[in-house]
């Protein structure tokens, strides 16, 4: 039996994906699935193993190799890479970079794709990306799709990186947010893009508990249907 109710949350980088979606689970009592962290941890692996990105028989081999898992120490989420946490270090712009890179190739797409949906398939999940309600969980109950200006998702970016401490740029800051969007469009393979089916909220002058609450009402909504 299914445990609840499977959402989705695509949008570009910036939109205020990670942070609602953390809180939609923490909410409802669900699990929260970052799944750019999974591309994050892949791309963290080719870099150690020295894979060219542009390389996709290279980056296929590492597949069986890579091991992803979330692990949670009260509110702290952790990403482990085969075992080892690698939650700060998949967050910097080089990694950001290099995991739309990565990403783009069916090989490495393919073995995260099905990793994701063994960990949700049993529902009471939240899950964020790019392709969740397109090509992961096409029939999950409720989708969002998360957008926002680009100097409004760069200038959060930034912020972001700011308060940890890096040395970050507001101009290069919105490029290379603008060019990862570019990248993640225009990629063959699962492209960001809005499901027929998924709700458009635009996050640019709303405040996270504004979007939180309307999220909230859609989803309780569709609970109180299914
Ligand atoms: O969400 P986040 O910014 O951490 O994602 C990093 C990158 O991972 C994205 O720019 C995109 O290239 C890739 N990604 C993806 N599909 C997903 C999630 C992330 O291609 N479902």
């Amino acid at each position: 039996m299914k445990k609840g109710l499977i959402v989705a949350i695509d949008g570009p980088s910036g939109a205020g994906k990670s942070t609602l979606s953390k809180r939609l689970a923490e909410d409802l009592g669900y699990i929260n699935i970052d799944t750019g962290a999974m591309y994050r941890a892949f791309a963290l692996f080719s870099k150690k193993k020295g894979i060219d990105p542009a390389d996709e028989e290279g980056l296929a081999r590492l597949c069986p190799q890579v091991l992803i898992e979330f692990s949670r120490e009260g509110a702290q989420e952790k990403v482990l890479l085969n075992g080892q946490d690698v939650t700060a270090d998949i967050r910097t712009p080089e990694i950001s970079l290099l995991t739309s890179r990565i990403a783009a190739w069916p090989a490495v797409r393919r073995t995260l794709v099905d990793l994701q949906r063994r960990m949700g398939e049993k529902g009471g999940v939240v899950l964020e990306g790019r392709d969740i309600g397109t090509v992961v969980f096409p029939d999950a109950e409720v989708k969002f799709f998360l957008v926002a200006t680009s100097a409004e998702r760069g200038r959060r970016r930034y912020e972001e990186l700011k308060a940890k401490g890096l040395e970050v740029d507001l101009q290069q800051t919105i490029a290379e947010v603008e060019k990862r969007d570019a990248d993640d469009s225009a990629r063959a393979e699962a492209p960001l893009l809005q499901a027929a089916d998924a709700i458009a909220i635009d996050t640019t002058r709303m405040t996270i508990d504004e979007v939180l609450g309307e999220m909230l009402r859609v989803v309780r909504q569709r609970q109180a249907t299914a």
